[in-house]
């Protein structure tokens, strides 16, 4: 965690932290960090505590002290914020999958496009409309066309939209990982455990149900449990290297109904193998393929080298829009397929394509934004590091008989600069890069290739501001951001933005 960035003035010029660990205090909350946590003032020193939320003020003991901020636990809500619920899952709080469960989802959305616009004016010094710095003044946000603003005369700031949340936010992941294992301590000791691991730990907490996971996988991993303890299959031991299952991956095609499983083994032998693949299939609607992978290696790594088929296919298909997708054991997959729509049909608009154009798909993956662009491009390359991403693009490509693309596999920073020196020139370049952002050199060959319209996707905001900063320095402008909630009730923040070259 970055603490500097929520210090105050008064703690920049202070020299001890006014608390100390294990004392009891009373805080505001004033935000809430990248993490999710509350972020609370006491005596302007910043303390970072979990489950209070902005507006509140709460009870709190204090776990550590650093030098600029410090963690406490919550206690005690004394004054709540309205937009707090009950939190619907019973292990919200042990868990971590989640961070936001507690905050109405409203205001969940309301937080996510704060986190964008607090980004493009904190870091990328941006001007954002309706924003103190920006144009128009509070009011303004969504109400004027662009043309009544640029017609003002003064150059408008970034129009951050609302986020697009989900209309059912629950149930919208298409794979899980379960890890199996026996519960360590209390009255259960010794019996089987399938769950999740405690945060920051790998004790396995029991579970039955998760509420962002299709319903299939719970009700695969229930079924599993029960069929690990009718046939006596041992669960993996993490502590010992013994034992026999490590994880069940569930993954489903959500508009298909295929639903993939997969047996994660210490070791190539299942026992009664046969029996479980029956199982699965009786009780499994949809159930399309069920693989074994082996993993037996001391790792936190999921997957290990080798996936066989034990039943069924190698892959099961789901479709984005139009475009169907193979999703195998191992192969990288959108997990929330409804507002992966909904993120690259923004992404398309904002690419502005009438079908003449040539188009970089950079950071591509397994070529899902690519194959989206080119239904409505001349040519589209994609690039991408991971060869497996790429042979998956190639295979979707001619799944769905799409010609008009080519894939690359290589860094983006060194692929493009090179597609240049060959004279490929894109119209609108695609970026959808990983947390840390785009590499400086990729940034430079967008600036000097002057596409008219760059599309940038963006998993966090911080590095989406420092980079459209660049491209604002190299002559570009940022018109608007879109915020879409792939991830309700966690603290990821996607948005896509679309910036055209300034005349
Ligand atoms: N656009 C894809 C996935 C984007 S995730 C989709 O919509 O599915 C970011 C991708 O960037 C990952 O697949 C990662 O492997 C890839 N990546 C990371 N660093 C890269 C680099 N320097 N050059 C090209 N690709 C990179």
């Amino acid at each position: 965690m970055n603490g500097e960035a929520y210090m105050t003035e008064t703690q920049e010029t202070r020299t001890a932290p006014p608390v100390e660990k294990n004392d009891e205090v009373l805080a505001d909350i004033v935000g809430i960090s990248h993490d999710g946590d509350g972020v609370g003032r006491v005596d302007g020193f910043t303390l970072f505590i979990r489950g209070a939320l902005p507006g509140e003020r709460v009870r709190a003991k204090v776990l550590k002290v650093k030098k600029q901020y410090g963690y406490a636990k919550l206690l005690e809500v004394l004054e709540a914020s309205p937009d707090r619920v009950e939190a619907p899952c019973p292990v919200f709080r042990q868990c971590g999958g989640c961070q936001l469960q507690h905050l109405d989802y409203a205001a969940q959305l309301a937080w996510k496009r704060r986190s964008v616009v607090d980004a493009l004016t904190r870091i990328g010094k941006l001007r954002v409309e309706g924003e103190p710095g920006g144009t128009g003044g509070e009011e303004s946000t969504d109400a004027q066309p662009l043309s009544a603003r640029e017609s003002s005369g003064v150059a408008p700031g970034i129009l951050v939209h609302p986020t697009i949340g989900m209309d059912e936010p629950w149930r919208y992941r298409n794979k899980s990982q379960v890890p199996f294992g026996y519960f360590r301590e209390g009255a259960k000791k010794g019996q089987l455990a399938a769950g999740f691991y405690a945060q920051g730990s790998h004790r396995i907490i029991d579970m039955d149900s998760c509420l962002i996971q299709h319903e299939v996988s719970d009700r695969v991993v229930a079924r599993v449990k029960e069929i690990v303890r009718q046939l006596d299959i041992p669960a993996y031991d993490e502590e010992r290297h013994e034992g026999v299952l490590r994880h069940v991956v569930v993954k489903v095609g959500v508009r298909t109904g295929e639903v993939m499983v997969v047996l994660v083994t210490n070791g190539p032998h299942l026992p009664k193998r046969d029996l479980v693949v029956q199982d699965i299939r009786a009780r499994i609607p949809g159930v399309a393929s069920i693989c074994q992978n082996i993993n037996s290696a001391r790792t936190n790594v999921i997957f290990g080298p080798e996936t066989k088929v034990l039943w069924g296919r190698e892959v099961i298909y789901d479709y984005i829009g139009d475009i169907r997708f193979a999703i195998s054991a191992r192969s990288f997959y959108q997990v929330n397929p409804v507002q992966t729509k909904v993120l690259y049909d923004k992404a398309l608009e904002y690419a502005g394509l009438t079908g003449e154009e040539t188009v970089i798909d950079a950071y591509c993956g397994i070529g899902t934004i690519s194959l989206f662009l080119a239904q409505r491009a001349k040519k589209v390359y994609g690039v991408e590091i991971v060869p497996e991403a790429i042979a998956d693009a190639r295979r979707n490509a001619e799944l769905n008989g799409i010609t008009n693309v080519e894939f690359a596999v290589g860094k983006a920073e060194e692929v493009i600069p090179e597609w240049k020196r060959q004279g490929i020139t894109p119209d609108v370049i695609v970026v959808d890069p990983p947390r840390k952002g785009c590499d400086p050199a990729l940034i430079d060959t967008i600036i000097a290739m002057r596409p008219r319209r760059v599309v940038y996707v963006s998993c966090n905001p911080a590095t989406l501001a420092r980079d459209l900063r660049i491209l604002e320095d190299g002559g570009f402008r940022t018109v608007e951001a879109q915020p879409v909630d792939m991830f309700p009730h966690t603290v990821h923040v996607e948005c896509v933005a679309f910036v055209e070259i300034d005349y």
